[in-house]
């Protein structure tokens, strides 16, 4: 299958999950995730419709982002990032970074953020699957969390993201689903001005079908689009 055939089914199968879900396809942003994929790969895929691409290494996402700029709508930053590189990610100009989970972290992004003159979007990342191996913070410290993000002017949060349970379980990986979204509900009527519960975040290629089901408005695809990741020979 070819990069635009996959990416066709899967687009094929968002439109079905949205109407399971009695949601309009319109509702649902899917990111293709290009991570370890070279940018003539990439390329392809964009020629063939992508609009929305996602990266999670820092470093990774210099070396290629620039060179795609022309070609892609939104560039997002879904992985873990450290404190001394959030300079570095911000530079190419992410439409959002979903994965914060520490105040220090998006203390300093402010700061960064202000310096540049710009207002960042970010989405919290919580830990709904309680796997130690996860980042985020947990689903109890989730509203104080977001509570202590309000000081912060050039930060703009704007949701919340998860990683579904590693497992077949799919009521497990529901939970974890339904579970975010409660939170995000909860959190929607806070009346903060840099705060805004718009984007939820979960659903990748083996569990976006039922993250839609579940209210994800955004959907972060990599290998049912770009084929399987090898990582220094070994599959991952
Ligand atoms: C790699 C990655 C994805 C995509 O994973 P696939 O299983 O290939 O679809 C989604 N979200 C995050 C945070 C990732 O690191």
């Amino acid at each position: 299958m070819s990069i635009k055939e996959n990416y066709n089914e899967v687009k094929r199968q968002v439109l079905e999950a949205c109407q399971r879900a009695g949601r309009d396809e319109s509702t649902v942003k899917l990111l293709a995730v290009t991570k370890t994929h070279p940018t003539e790969i990439i390329e392809e895929g964009l020629a063939a419709g992508i609009e929305y691409i996602a990266e999670n290494k820092v470093q990774e996402s210099i070396d290629k982002i620039p060179k795609l700029k022309d070609l892609y709508k939104e560039f997002h930053f879904i992985g873990h990032l450290q404190s001394n590189k959030i300079r570095k990610i911000i530079d190419l100009e992410p439409q959002l970074i979903h994965s914060l989970d520490s105040l220090s972290t998006i203390k300093r992004m402010n700061r960064i953020a202000k310096e540049k003159g710009i207002i960042q979007s970010i989405l919290i990342q919580i830990n709904t699957s309680g796997e130690a191996s996860k980042f985020g913070i947990t689903p109890e410290e989730a509203d104080d969390f977001i509570d202590d993000c309000q000081g912060f002017e050039c930060i703009r949060v704007m949701g919340l993201m998860t990683i579904g349970k590693f497992t077949d379980n799919e009521q497990e990986i529901r939970r974890g689903f339904k579970l975010l979204k409660t939170i995000f509900d909860r959190n929607s009527g806070k009346n903060f001005p840099n705060i805004e519960m718009k984007y939820l975040s979960m659903g990748m290629s083996n569990d976006f079908e039922i993250a839609i089901e579940e209210g994800a408005n955004i959907i972060r695809v990599g290998s049912a689009i770009f084929g399987k990741r090898y990582y220094q020979g070994s599959e991952k």
